[in-house]
């Protein structure tokens, strides 16, 4: 009933998987973080589990492991930001797997028959160890993580750096390493076992030029609550940032950043309707977005088009000067989800 909401293609995001491994040759390790990156881990997630070329799921913290489990998640959850003090019980109670990058993870895990994964900082800058990385038999997994997937030389530089510290690396022959996310699959990285993979699950394009066949799977729409005529000289919205310079129709859209439509999309983003732009005008508020709709047969209760497959979260976010991943993750609860 939401007046906003996004349209989920479960067969498309069933079909991204299965060409993500088709392309790697490895099992995935689905990044499913912020809520399933906006789109809503429990409609996500249960088309993800009984897919056999997942092998684990990955989460930013351990609050979110446990919402997977409660969802019904049997599968391994890598927790990617570490562990913390007063963490260590939910780990044990809820099966969650930390990814240790800090002495105080290890410290932390003193004494706890826990199995972890190691994060080698070999150029990111964020999380992982430079050197001296602990060798410990609980560890089951080694990654590393790109910082500049579409730089080619700066990549290779990281993953020759990687290699270098899996061979010093004595671990047990069936540890998993990985390295790739959505943009690293282009490096086919020959020593790891499985890729970590987020954004191209949910159908967008990491890369512009993108060699996975990945299909779209989002539509995000919204509600027409009114449509009148305004007349010449007429301002629009809050600050009153754009006049009707003559007589125009507009329509108020039951979309604003509240939801997750950019304010800075005001004045130079547009809408969709029946492949019609109806250009945004003036600011963008909480929870409407006014759009010009001269010619168009429109009317109060009609869907407005946001994003859909065509029109991609990497095109809004491009328009609107940020990246899918931002946008995507900004989608608030108020939009209604709903499996196509
Ligand atoms: C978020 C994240 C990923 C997934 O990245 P995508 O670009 O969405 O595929 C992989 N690894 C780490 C460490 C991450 O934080």
């Amino acid at each position: 009933m939401g007046r906003s909401r996004l349209k989920i293609n479960a067969e498309a995001i069933k079909e991204n998987v299965r060409k993500i491994y088709e392309f790697t040759g490895k099992k995935i390790i689905a990044v499913v973080k912020s809520n399933a990156y906006g789109v809503g881990i429990e409609f996500v997630v249960p088309l993800l589990e009984p897919l056999e070329e997942i092998d684990a799921f990955a989460v930013a913290c351990v609050e979110e492991g446990i919402e997977l489990r409660k969802i019904g998640v049997r599968k391994e959850i890598l927790i990617l930001g570490g562990v913390l003090k007063g963490e260590v019980k939910a780990l044990k109670e809820f099966h969650l797997t930390p990814v240790v990058s800090d002495p105080e993870h290890l410290k932390v895990l003193e004494d706890e028959n826990i199995p972890f994964h190691i994060n080698v900082d070999t150029g990111m800058g964020r999380l992982g160890f430079l050197e001296d990385i602990p060798k410990d038999p609980r560890v089951k997994g080694l990654m590393t993580h790109l910082s500049s997937p579409a730089d080619r030389e700066f990549s290779m530089r990281q993953l020759r750096k990687f290699e270098g510290f899996l061979k010093k690396f004595i671990g047990n022959s069936r540890m998993s390493i990985h390295v790739e996310s959505s943009a690293g699959l282009i490096y086919k990285v020959p020593f790891a076992t499985h890729v970590r993979v987020g954004l191209a699950i949910y159908g967008e394009k990491p890369l512009k030029e993108y060699p996975v066949d990945i299909k779209p799977a989002l539509s995000f729409e919204a509600q027409v609550i009114s449509v009148k005529r305004l007349p010449k000289g007429h301002p629009v919205s809050y600050g009153r940032t754009f006049v009707a310079q003559r007589d125009i129709r507009t329509a108020v859209v039951a979309v604003g950043y509240a939801d997750g439509l950019m304010k800075t999309l005001s004045n130079r983003g547009y809408l969709l309707f029946k492949n019609k732009k109806l250009p945004i005008l003036g600011a963008v508020t909480m929870d409407m977005t006014v759009v010009q709709v001269d010619g168009v047969n429109i009317k109060v209760g009609d869907w407005v088009e946001i994003v859909n497959p065509k029109r991609t979260f990497v095109d809004l976010a491009r328009d609107a000067g940020t990246i899918p991943y931002e946008v995507m993750c900004n989608l608030s609860p108020r939009v209604e989800r709903v499996i196509v």
